[in-house]
């Protein structure tokens, strides 16, 4: 579903991506390990096609289509939703009109607000005081109304609290059709995680580990995990296996 080819990325001038090699599968959730500035937000807005991030070498294919000049909302009418980790507050655009946008008013937008208890906030400016496990919800609210095939989730878990864990955790699982046999599955995931947090909640396949822009490490994502738990990131860029 998604293949990326010798990615090199650049932002400002500085190299921050160096020759990124990427394969997810169709139904496949795939899970990205590392230290906080090794370039992992960089690979996902780069997927995503935001201006600031500059390909120099490399290739972006979706569906087997190079989409690696295509602007924004191409990727995302291709099935590409992004859930990020520092969303922006939009003043003058509440969450209805965001979900409505998003779904081009096909779903129904108080049901999809009800699964993750967001009713109340529908009539607010999106992120507007929202708390952090609030602004995940919203973001994971919208990405339901895009009906995004392809999702990439910035460390989902980040600034959670344990209940609403469990809440995004659930909504991550029904969009990734956990419920459904592993061939069955259409829905593809990249998540990040720091901290591997997320992991409690959501099954996930193969992951690897970013270290200075680059990948050094691939394996089965909970068996990664575990080693990271063990020695740290530091090992890591020691072992390269
Ligand atoms: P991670 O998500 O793994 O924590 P990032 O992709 O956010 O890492 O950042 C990788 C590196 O790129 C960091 O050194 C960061 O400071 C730098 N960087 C990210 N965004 C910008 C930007 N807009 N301008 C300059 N440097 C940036
Ligand atoms: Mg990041």
């Amino acid at each position: 579903m998604l293949k990326i080819e010798n990615l090199s990325v650049e932002i400002e001038g500085r190299r921050i991506l160096h020759k990124v090699n990427l394969h997810i599968k169709e139904g496949e959730t795939f899970v990205l390990f590392g230290p906080n500035g090794s370039g992992k937000t960089t690979l996902l807005m780069t997927i995503m096609g935001f201006g600031n991030y500059r390909v120099t070498e490399g290739k972006i294919f979706f569906r087997g289509e190079d989409i690696t000049a295509l602007p924004v909302d191409e990727r995302a009418r291709r099935g590409i939703g992004m859930l990020f980790q520092r969303p922006p507050t939009i003043k003058g655009v509440t969450l209805r009109q965001m979900v409505e946008v998003c779904s081009g008013k096909k779903n129904d937008t108080e049901e999809l607000a009800g699964q993750l208890r967001l009713n109340d906030f529908l009539d607010r400016d999106v992120n507007h005081g929202f708390s952090g496990g609030e602004i995940k919800r919203s973001e994971l609210l919208q990405l339901k109304a895009q009906g995004a095939d392809f999702l990439l989730l910035d460390e989902p878990e980040s600034g959670v609290d344990l209940e609403n864990i469990c809440l995004m955790g659930g909504a991550i699982n029904a969009l990734l059709q956990k419920d459904r046999h592993h061939e069955k599955r259409t829905t593809s995931g990249l998540i990040i995680t720091h901290t591997g947090y997320i992991l409690d909640y959501v099954e996930a396949d193969r992951g690897c580990v970013m270290i200075k822009g680059k990948f050094i490490c691939r394996g089965n994502a909970r068996e990664l995990l575990k080693d990271i738990h063990k020695t740290g990131y530091q090992e890591c860029a020691a072992c390269q296996r």
